[in-house]
């Protein structure tokens, strides 16, 4: 007999699996609570389930993460996992605290088959999709891990944000990706708000449509280049979905879009995508000038890259970043510069690939695998003490 691992399922397939049992369907929302809301992964612990369906239960299924290969604290409370998925293969997951909120990047594939010339993950090739269970995991493991670790009062969320930007493409992986999705933002699950669930792609526009009908939740597209002619260099995948039939399926997504903008992350490679003329360039593709469209309503977060010997690619002078921005906030667009975070750990997410080191290394870093434990950043940790509160859903 198969054992479900009940972190694939939803709150309807659950349901289904619960009549599958001969049980009704309202377990299924009790069964959810105890698992995404309180962190159980024994049957047992939960104490208002009938004992004939624990026991049922204990037979059949399992609550189940990962293995946990290693896990890294940052002196700035940035925390990066790396999770062993089997068959050679590991998957990151970083966890960053700010002030007033905590986010999780999580990863949707193991490897990567787009192939960006900036990331090392694209470096990497292609393993295996992750299934919904695997993409739920790194959530149900770090929520629950966090609000131990650091103590957090009761009602306390630790990961108030969720950013699909680790390794992987995650609308190349759309059937595994929209359950979780629906986990996330279920009342009953991590009840976070379609504002705070971020899709990152490099641009697979059929699938931003299939999201805007399916789990509308904020957008994030790795642009990267101004024109089709270098986009085709750096993101292999626009040979296939050009920067106009790109900006078309934004301007469509933003009709039902929980924000009124897209983000559009810029990796800033020296020399290759960053002078003033590209970003005139940029602002003029945003407008629709040229590509038969009109604007797209949308923030640019500049990303300084951070090189990996495979890429020959080197990042872009500060100045040259100041510079850039300028032309675009000149232009009327919001702009800001990322912040490097976990620097000391190696630690970002990996759609933002140039700010990961070293995902090409996963395997290696598998096989000398103990779990080592830097310190921990007081300063996040007291902010979250101070009080995330489940309650104080407001959009970030
Ligand atoms: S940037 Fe994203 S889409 Fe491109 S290769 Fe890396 S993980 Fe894949």
């Amino acid at each position: 007999m198969t054992v479900a691992n009940l972190l694939e399922f939803d709150r309807e397939a659950l349901a289904v699996y619960c009549e599958q049992l001969g049980e009704k369907r309202f377990r299924a929302t009790q069964l959810f609570r105890w698992i995404h809301q309180k962190g159980a992964s024994d049957f047992d612990q939960m104490s208002d389930l009938a004992r004939a369906l624990r026991d049922k239960l204990a037979g059949r299924a399992r609550i189940a993460a990962m293995a946990v290969v290693s896990e890294q604290a940052s002196s700035d409370g940035t925390i990066k996992w790396l999770f062993d998925v089997g068959g050679g293969n590991a998957v990151e997951t970083v966890f960053i605290p700010e002030d007033d909120r905590g986010t999780l990047c999580v990863s949707s594939q193991a490897g990567c088959a787009v192939g960006c010339r900036f990331c090392s993950t694209g470096h990497q090739g292609f393993s295996r999709n992750l299934t919904t269970g695997e993409i739920v995991a790194q959530l149900w493991f770090a929520e629950h891990h966090l609000r131990k670790r650091l103590n957090l009062p009761e009602g306390t969320r630790a990961i108030t944000n969720v950013v699909m930007m680790g390794m992987g493409e995650p609308l190349q992986n759309y059937a595994a990706l929209v359950p979780a999705l629906r986990v996330m933002l279920d009342d009953h699950g991590y009840g976070l708000s379609r504002r705070r669930v971020t899709v990152s792609t490099s641009g697979v526009v059929p699938m931003i449509d299939r999201l805007r009908d399916d789990c509308p939740v904020a957008l994030a597209v790795s642009l990267h280049a101004p024109n089709d002619a270098l986009r085709d260099d750096l993101v292999p995948l626009n040979r296939k979905y050009p920067l106009a039939d790109l900006m078309a399926a934004c301007r469509r997504y933003l009709d039902k879009a929980p924000r009124d903008f897209i983000t559009f992350e810029y990796c800033m490679l020296d020399g290759v995508n960053d002078s003033d003329a590209q970003a005139h360039e940029l602002l003029a593709l945003v407008r629709g000038d040229g590509h038969g469209g009109a604007d797209v309503s949308c923030k640019f977060n500049l990303i300084p890259f951070n090189p990996f010997p495979a890429s020959g690619l080197t990042c872009s002078s500060k100045d040259r970043v100041a510079s850039f921005a300028r032309v675009l906030q000149d232009g009327g667009l919001v702009t800001t510069v990322r912040k490097t975070r976990g620097q000391d750990i190696d630690a970002a997410c990996g759609q933002l690939a140039g700010e990961v080191q070293d995902r090409t290394s996963a395997k290696q870093r598998m096989a000398r695998a103990p779990v080592h434990l830097h310190r921990s950043g007081s300063e996040a940790v007291e902010a979250m003490r101070a009080g995330r509160s489940v309650a104080s859903e407001s959009g970030s």
